[in-house]
């Protein structure tokens, strides 16, 4: 299987940086393990980037997928296909939203939302409308226009020009956010904890405040949870940690558990923008995807999922701090729910290395962010062998 890593450098566009020396290369998940080409055992700690969230090959997803490609894969949104009315109905129903439009991914999630929150804006409250503000620091995905609202110039870099009609103010500093309000804007869009960014927590006063700030000023709200949805939080969505609903709000990673699946979902007052014609996606709500994503929905609604999520999560941030008082080069814990991050000073990719070669996959953002994105389904033991991994490796770094 070297031969991957050969063939890899040979065919695959140079987009993700893979090291063929360092980097692992997985042939088989189940769990919170993964397998690598020579039979190595690693706990995962990343879960593909916060998308496995029952783990790998869960039995229910599995047994979903099974079923639903002995019947229908595709047939194009043309037609009716029950599995995505059906996951329609579960989100609708155990959310602030009154309906749902199905894409493949985050960034088109988003897209579809700055569209919409565009469109509404223009019929429905004035036409002159169409800047979104969005926070620094933030994520928002790939696209151009995604890009754009992405508050990180280096991902801007080389791309210009970006897309007009965008702002950015500080994240959780609603008096900025407040002070770009103007004549042409429409929407505002966060992460209510930002991800990608460093797993920044967004503060009550901030997310109560935008809610605030946006039904004065007629603005479309739209959460961003991307990454903190789907119970990564210890909430459905994150927003109900602040007693905040938005107007829209987008998922992607963890919907589909591995599956790749996005939605946008809204309020009827603002979805009614879209008519025939104004979006669409020709693999979106696919029978495939969507009987993935019922499966997934179908577990974490069970009753004290989400529980035992937020003691897992209380157990891993304590420890943590623990490891903060121990190890002085530990800046700072953050996190909420499962979606934790450990701030260094120094190479949190040196820590990334070892932890790798003991066993252990961690993800390291900015350089000296570690983030901790396990399953949700993770067990206690599994966080507890995670934390002693990460302990000696970080004693090397003393
Ligand atoms: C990952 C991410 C995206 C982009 O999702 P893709 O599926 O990679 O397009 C958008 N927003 C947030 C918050 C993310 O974490």
């Amino acid at each position: 299987m070297k031969n991957i890593k050969e063939l890899e450098q040979k065919y695959i566009i140079n987009t993700y940086g893979r090291d063929p020396e360092e980097t692992p290369l997985f042939v088989k998940g189940k769990g919170s393990y993964l397998w690598d080409e020579k039979g190595n055992s690693y706990l995962d700690m990343v879960s593909g980037l916060a998308v496995n969230i029952l783990g790998h090959c869960p039995p229910s997803v599995v047994e979903a997928l099974q079923e639903q490609s002995e019947k229908l894969f595709h047939c194009s949104n043309l037609f009716y296909t029950a599995p995505q009315v059906e996951l329609a109905q579960l989100l609708v129903e155990n959310s602030f939203a009154d309906k749902v439009f199905f894409c493949n991914s985050g960034a088109e999630a988003n897209e579809a939302a700055i569209k919409l929150a565009r469109k509404y804006a223009k019929l429905f409250v004035d036409e002159k409308r169409y800047e979104i503000i969005t926070a620094l620091k933030s994520f928002h995905g790939r696209t151009m226009a995604t890009i754009t609202a992405t508050g990180q110039p280096k991902f801007h870099h080389g791309f210009e020009p970006m897309v007009p009609g965008f702002k950015y103010a500080p994240f959780n500093d609603l008096e900025a956010f407040a002070s770009l309000v103007g004549d042409h804007t429409c929407a505002i869009l966060v992460e209510p904890v930002q991800g990608e960014g460093g797993v920044h927590v967004g503060t009550e006063e901030f997310i109560q405040g935008l809610r605030e700030l946006c039904d004065e000023k007629t603005l479309v709200l739209i959460f961003d949870e991307v990454q903190c949805g789907m119970g990564r939080t210890g909430k459905f969505l994150a927003a109900e940690h602040y007693g905040v609903q938005s107007d829209i709000t987008t998922l992607a990673k963890g919907l589909g558990g591995g599956v790749p699946i996005g939605a946008m979902m809204a309020v009827e007052e603002i979805a009614r923008a879209f008519s025939p014609g104004d979006h669409a996606s020709t693999f979106g709500g696919n029978p495939l995807a969507c009987a993935a994503a019922a499966a997934v929905m179908k577990e974490i609604l069970q009753k004290d999922f989400l529980v035992y999520v937020d003691r897992k999560s209380q157990y891993f941030i304590n420890e943590l701090q623990g490891l903060k008082k121990k190890f002085p080069f530990i800046k700072e814990v953050r996190g909420k729910g499962l979606m934790i991050a450990l701030e260094i000073e120094g190479d949190g990719r040196e820590v990334l290395k070892d932890c790798l070669k003991k066993g252990l996959v961690v993800n390291c953002i900015g350089g000296n962010i570690l983030r901790f994105l396990p399953p949700l389904n993770i067990a206690e033991s599994e966080i507890k062998f995670s934390l002693d991994v990460l302990e000696g490796s970080l004693s090397k770094f003393k």
